[in-house]
């Protein structure tokens, strides 16, 4: 067994954990990135689309652009990388934990560290998630498996489209396919309100006069071999209306119908998860109920812009870097989710410093207000122009909204939607 000692592992080498590492090697920690395949990057490798880094590093770039900038960092750095590396799982020690790895290089390989930074990120939900009816016939993909197999494979998947779902992933999909001479007949969403970005809605299907049917559900997939067609249900009141039910005939289908964040190796290591989020449950440190491991990126929550990943990831290594050199908050506030919010990440707040939650609502609202009471008190309120579930909302604590704050143990954050 290959065996070697670091302060932190990093687990995923995606935008959540190459930010990660580089921030814990600022501070002078040694440092490992396992990465299961054999390249850093993550999903941004897949996304060839621009709209990354305009706040991380103030211009457009596409997805692989802002991991090529990332990886530079890194390599600036002494991190260790262990790339087609997988990790199986952790154990608690009296210095540490121990990470058990396997690789096809070294075969089992295990870790020493102080801590660890979990950074896995999520994995799609698929036909059996959402329950279709219908035959099994081929043709049927997650969107992020087509974009994987158009964008880094070279294959088509197919050339007459329907795309379950208006998450940004198939949004991006349906322009993608177009581009590649395919034609998508309908986009269809089973709220009735777009899932994904407004800017992917005009840019993705608007531009290319792609059909959206909002409250509207794939009711059944029909085929033998490959997929000939599916059925369309509009939905009123919530209820499908069968006598509408219409028939659009294509050969593929595709799901984007949301994304999981990649939790078991977490819970097998006793991680509490949040079931808001399917992430763990962090403290204001975005430590877990574990000690010692932290969690940051999509395998937290699922965020909408790597560069908000990034800069998560960053804030969680220096926490750990702090947490390594026995600063502890002296009081964490728990917040709570109010009113028309979902979740607020993360759980807790420390008034001691400034700080930034991520969170997302439960409703579409134009001219909303974000506003944040100290035990059923506001201290605090954002407007915000537009807010709708898929859309995530950040908000800063500054030290001078904090000052005339009368914290005491017992106090409780709430963030609501008015
Ligand atoms: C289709 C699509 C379009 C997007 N468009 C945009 C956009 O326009 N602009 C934007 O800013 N953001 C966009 N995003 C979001 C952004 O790309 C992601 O939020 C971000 O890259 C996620 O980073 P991550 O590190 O958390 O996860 P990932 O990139 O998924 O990285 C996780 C890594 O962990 C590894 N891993 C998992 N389990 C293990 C294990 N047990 N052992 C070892 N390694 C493991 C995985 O192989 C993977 O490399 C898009 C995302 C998608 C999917």
């Amino acid at each position: 067994m290959h065996e070697q000692s670091f302060d932190v592992a990093v687990i995923g080498g995606g935008a959540a954990g190459m930010a990660a590492a580089v921030e814990v090697c600022r501070h002078n920690l040694s440092c490992a990135i396992v990465e299961r395949v054999s390249y850093l990057g993550g999903i941004l490798l897949q996304c060839i689309h621009n709209g990354f880094g305009l706040q991380e590093f103030k211009q457009e770039l596409t997805g692989p652009e802002f991991a090529e900038e990332q990886i530079r960092q890194v390599k600036e750095t002494d991190t260790a990388l262990f790339l087609d590396t997988t990790v199986d799982s952790m154990e608690d020690t009296e210095t540490g934990k121990e990470v058990y790895c396997y690789s096809r290089e070294r075969g089992i390989v295990k870790l020493n560290v102080r801590a660890v930074i979990l950074a896995m990120g999520c994995r799609e939900r698929n036909r059996g998630n959402i329950g279709t009816p219908g035959t099994r016939p081929a043709g049927v993909f997650t969107a992020g498996l087509a974009q994987r197999l158009v964008n880094v494979e070279g294959f088509i998947p197919g050339r007459n489209v329907v795309i379950v779902g208006s998450g940004d992933i198939g949004l991006i999909m349906a322009r993608r396919m177009t581009w590649v001479g395919a034609r998508v007949h309908a986009v269809v969403e089973i709220q009735p309100y777009p899932s994904g970005l407004t800017r992917n809605i005009v840019q993705c299907l608007n531009d290319f006069e792609i059909p959206l049917y909002l409250s509207h559900v794939v009711s059944r997939i029909e085929g033998r071999d490959r997929v000939e067609r599916v059925a369309i249900t509009p939905l009123e009141n919530g209820i499908p209306n069968e006598e509408k039910t219409f028939h659009v005939p294509c050969d593929t289908l595709l799901l984007s119908v949301g994304l999981v964040p990649e939790n078991e190796l977490s819970e097998n290591a006793g991680v509490q998860l949040n079931p808001q989020t399917n992430g763990a449950v962090v403290d204001s440190t975005m430590m877990t109920s574990v000690p010692g491991v932290f969690s940051c990126g999509n395998v937290l929550h699922v965020h909408d812009l790597a560069d908000y990943v990034a800069e998560e990831a960053r804030r969680t290594g220096a926490y750990v870097a702090a947490w390594l050199d026995n600063e502890r908050p002296s009081l964490q506030i728990p917040i709570r989710a109010g009113a028309n919010v979902r979740y607020v990440s993360p759980g807790r707040f420390n008034p001691e410093r400034p700080d930034k939650l991520y969170l997302r609502t439960l409703i579409v609202k134009n001219n909303a207000r974000l506003v944040i009471k100290l035990d059923n008190q506001v201290v605090k309120e954002k407007k915000v122009s537009h807010l709708q579930p898929s859309e995530m909302v950040s908000l800063k604590l500054q030290p001078k909204d904090v000052e005339s704050w009368k914290v005491s143990e017992d106090s409780v954050l709430e963030v609501s939607v008015q």
